[in-house]
C-alpha cells in the first residue's frame, strides 16, 4: 500500500520548495547515528551526556557560521514559526517598560502576523506599514512610524510568496537611529542567498530546517549578544536549556541534520543558484509568451528560486486543480485550504482577481529543465483552452 503511494509521488512535478523541501540524502545520512546509538541527552552530565553536548556543540558552530553569528548567539527552537513567537513576544514582555508599540509590514508571513495580532488584543499597538507595487517597504514610512515608546521593528529578509528581498541593512540603519530592535524572518533567504547577520545589522534572525533540505520540526533564533545583552523573556518553561530562553530536550538528530544542510548550504550555495535560477529564467520566459501574464514583484531583487506569476482573467485554483502531479501554489501552505486572495499579493495592490489569477512557483536544486518544459507546456495548454472556451460563450 504504501510502497504504491511512494510509486506515484515519483510522477508529481514539485514546484513547492518555498512550502517545505525534500531531506537532502547526505543530511539523512548525517541523521542516523542520533537515533539509536548515540541517543544520549546532551544535557546529561554523565560521559555518554557530555559526548553528545560536544556533538551540538559543534553542529552549533556549522549553523551560525552559516550566517556569521557566533554559536553562542543561537537558540534551537522546532521551526521558524516558534522562534518568531519567542523573539516577538519576548521582546514584547522583555520591554514594555520601555513602550508598547511594534512596526511590521502587511506582507510578513502569517506566524509574524498572527503574533502580532496576539499582542494587539494585550494592548500592543502595531503600526502595519504598506508596500509598494514593488513588494518592498518605503524606508521613509519606516523612519515617519517610528517613535520613541517603539520597540521591535519586524521585516522579513526574503517573502515566501514572491520572493522579493527587503533592503535590511537600511531597514536597521533606520531604526537603531530610534534604538529599536530588528527582527528579520529570514526562513526563505538562509541557505539559498548570503545571509550575513553582522552586515544586515540585525537583532534578531530566525530560520529554519526544512526550507533548507534539513527535516521539519529543527529551526534557530539568532540572538545577537554583541552590542549588549537583549532582554527575551522566555516562552517555554522547563529543564533551562538553550541558556534558559527554550527549555525542552534538545532535538540531537534534528540539529545534527540542520548542521549536515548548512554545510552543504555554504560549499553548494553557488552551484544551486546557477542551475535553479536557470531554471526559473527558463520557466518565466517561457510563461511570459502567455497573453495576460506578468511577474509579481518583477522591479524588486527576489530570491532565485522563486517567481510569482499572474495569469489576468484566469482561476490559479482552477489552473492548478488542473495541473495534475505538478505540485504549485497560490498564496502560502498554511492558508491554502480557504481560498482566499493572497494578502501579500493584495499588499502590492494587485485587485482580487489579479490575486486569485496568480501562481507562485519555487523551485529547488532536484529539478530539471525538462521538468520546467513540461510544465509551461501544460500552463499553455491549459490556458489557451479555458480562453478558447471564454470565447465560445
Ligand atoms: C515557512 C516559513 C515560516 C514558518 O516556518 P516553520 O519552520 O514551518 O515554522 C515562517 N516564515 C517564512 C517566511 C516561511 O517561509
Amino acid at each position: 500500500m504504501f510502497y504504491l503511494r511512494m510509486e506515484k509521488i515519483k510522477d508529481i512535478i514539485y514546484f513547492d520548495y518555498n512550502s517545505t523541501t525534500p531531506v537532502d540524502e547526505r543530511v539523512i545520512e548525517a541523521m542516523i547515528p542520533f537515533f539509536s546509538s548515540a541517543y544520549a541527552n546532551p544535557s546529561s552530565a554523565h560521559g555518554f551526556g557530555k559526548l553528545l553536548n560536544k556533538e551540538i556543540r559543534t553542529a552549533r558552530e556549522s549553523i551560525a557560521n552559516l550566517i556569521n553569528a557566533s554559536p553562542e548567539e543561537l537558540i534551537f527552537t522546532s521551526g521558524a514559526t516558534e522562534s518568531i513567537n519567542l523573539a516577538i513576544k519576548g521582546v514584547a514582555e522583555g520591554y514594555s517598560g520601555k513602550g508598547r508599540h511594534i512596526i511590521s509590514v502587511l506582507s510578513e508571513h502569517k506566524a509574524v502576523l498572527d503574533t502580532l495580532k496576539d499582542l494587539e488584543s494585550r494592548g500592543f499597538e502595531v503600526t502595519y506599514l504598506p508596500v509598494q507595487a514593488s513588494g518592498l517597504i518605503n524606508l521613509a514610512d519606516l523612519e515617519s512610524s517610528l517613535r520613541r515608546d517603539t520597540i521591535l521593528v519586524v521585516v522579513m529578509l526574503a517573502n515566501n510568496e514572491t520572493g522579493v528581498i527587503q533592503s535590511l541593512h537600511e531597514i536597521t540603519d533606520i531604526a537603531h537611529k530610534f534604538e529599536t530592535l530588528v527582527l528579520t524572518d529570514a526562513t526563505q533567504a538562509v541557505g539559498k542567498i548570503k545571509v550575513d547577520v553582522i552586515d544586515m545589522g540585525v537583532d534578531l534572525l530566525c530560520f529554519s530546517g526544512h526550507k533548507m533540505y534539513a527535516p521539519k520540526g529543527i529551526g534557530a533564533l539568532y540572538i545577537n549578544q554583541k552590542g549588549g545583552k537583549i532582554k527575551l523573556i522566555p516562552q517555554v518553561f522547563g529543564g533551562g536549556q538553550e541558556l534558559g530562553l527554550r527549555s525542552g530536550t534538545l532535538n540531537v538528530p534534528g540539529i545534527k541534520g540542520f548542521e549536515k544542510a548548512c554545510e552543504i548550504a555554504v560549499n553548494e550555495m553557488e552551484k544551486v543558484q546557477q542551475h535553479v535560477s536557470n531554471l526559473v529564467n527558463n520557466l518565466e520566459a517561457s510563461l511570459l509568451k502567455l497573453p495576460g501574464t506578468k511577474v509579481n514583484g518583477i522591479s524588486a531583487i527576489r530570491l532565485f528560486n522563486t517567481t510569482n506569476i499572474c495569469f489576468h482573467g484566469q482561476d490559479a485554483s482552477v489552473l492548478i486543480g488542473r495541473m495534475k502531479d505538478v505540485a504549485i501554489s497560490n498564496g502560502s501552505a498554511c492558508s491554502s485550504s480557504i481560498i482566499e486572495p493572497s494578502h501579500v499579493l493584495k499588499a502590492m495592490g494587485l485587485s482580487n482577481e489579479d490575486a486569485l489569477a496568480s501562481i507562485r512557483f519555487s523551485l529547488g536544486k532536484y529539478n530539471t529543465q525538462e521538468e520546467v518544459e513540461e510544465v509551461s507546456l501544460k500552463l499553455f495548454e491549459i490556458v489557451q483552452s479555458t480562453q478558447e472556451y471564454a470565447e465560445r460563450l
